[in-house]
């Protein structure tokens, strides 16, 4: 057997799609384990692919995108966050994934550190492996899952040379996201470091209460900006993702997109444009929803006496594995999956702080969560 890249050889696959590979042959399983909208993507957005293919856009398509849909990308974001972004800074991408990849891959050189505060989505720290980097693994556990000025300031001070930072908020795995003084707060430090600042804001629309704020409002010339239609707009099977960068950066970022993917599909393109204009607000009701089931699992775990935050946003509920259970979290979830057809995710694998965590995902029906959450709530009474 030949060598390869070092780093490739150390990476592990996701554990993630690996348990619920594992659990969903269970009779009857309920699974909360993906980030997975069980919405469909809206009729108009699903029209307009249909119109692409009818127009023949079936050719090579620009490799940063259409002139049009630059041109929203940049008036969305713009309109949605309170930004200035001009069509040439945009870059449109193979969901939020590669849009990550390339910001990694543009900015990093073998040895980086890249700052990441945990609990985060695993495929941050695999990702920054892959490129070469080294992961600053950084707890705000003892902060609500809130990076505090304090905290950043303390890692740069250890890491004065690390070259990026990656955020995520609304957050997957906690449900959390940052007040607009939490963000002010940490923008005002990180704007006295040299330091990227990539951002993925990717459930910015999926904020539940009052308006997102984005790193690239305060920080306009030091953040790479993610964002993409997956979870908002029910469209994780499209593979669409967009960058807003800084003037400087983004004919670099789309040197290294061409040669990662060339471009992404036309009808893609098209379908994404049709979201970003006429279905700019789609994500509206799926929010409600959202809301409302984020509501009932958590006065249900409560009742159940679980550990855990009020979700601020998104659709995922990270709680405690209780303390008397006297089990680990991927213990919780194995016995979980087979006593009660009940898939939540283990968070051991969320990095520092999410120890003794799991997370579920409720992109789920209401109907669904409620017997769910009767089970759950006969596998404690069995294990009392
Ligand atoms: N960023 C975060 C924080 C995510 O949780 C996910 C998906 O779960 C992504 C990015 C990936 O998004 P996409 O499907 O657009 O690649």
């Amino acid at each position: 057997q030949l060598p390869l890249r070092q780093a490739v050889t150390e990476l592990q696959p996701s554990a993630i799609r690996a348990f619920s590979a594992a659990v969903a042959n269970i009779p009857g399983i309920i699974d909360l384990t993906v980030g997975e909208p069980d919405f469909n993507t809206p009729d108009t957005i699903k029209a307009a692919a249909v119109t692409s293919l009818e127009q023949n856009h079936t050719h090579y398509p620009p490799t940063p995108g259409t002139a049009e849909l630059r041109q929203a990308i940049a008036a969305y974001l713009n309109e949605k966050y309170d930004l200035n972004y001009t069509a040439d800074q945009t870059l449109a991408t193979s969901g939020a994934t590669e849009s990550l990849w390339v910001s990694l891959y543009t900015i990093t050189n073998p040895g980086d550190e890249i700052i990441i505060p945990t609990p985060a989505w695993p495929m941050y720290m695999s990702m920054v492996k892959a490129a070469g980097a080294f992961p600053v693994l950084v707890d705000t556990s003892s902060n609500h899952f809130v990076l505090s000025p304090e905290l950043i300031e303390q890692t740069l001070a250890e890491h004065p040379n690390a070259k990026a930072i990656m955020l995520n908020f609304p957050s997957n795995p906690t449900g959390v996201t940052y007040t607009r003084d939490e963000v002010i707060a940490l923008a005002n430090v990180l704007k006295q470091h040299a330091i990227y600042v990539i951002s993925d804001e990717i459930y910015a629309e999926l904020t539940y209460h009052g308006r997102h704020t984005s790193l690239a409002e305060l920080l306009p010339d030091q953040t790479i900006l993610i964002n993409g239609l997956s979870k908002s707009h029910a469209m994780t099977g499209w593979r669409f993702g967009m960058i807003a960068a800084p003037k400087f950066l983004a004919p670099s970022l789309i040197k290294v997109h061409q040669f990662t993917i060339t471009a992404v599909p036309y009808i893609v393109q098209d379908a994404a444009l049709a979201a970003l204009t006429v279905g700019k607000n789609e994500a509206e009701p799926m929010l409600a929803e959202y809301k409302q089931r984020g509501a009932l699992v958590h006065e249900r775990m409560q009742a159940m006496g679980f550990e855990a935050l009020a979700p601020q946003g998104v659709f995922y509920y990270f709680a405690k594995v209780p303390a008397w259970l006297k089990q680990t979290p991927s213990e919780f979830a194995l016995a979980l999956a087979h006593e009660q057809a009940v898939a939540v995710i283990a968070a051991e694998s969320f990095g520092p702080g999410a120890e003794q965590y799991f997370r579920i995902s409720y992109a789920t029906s209401q109907d669904k969560l409620q017997l769910a959450m009767d089970r759950i709530e006969q596998y404690l009474a069995d294990h009392r």
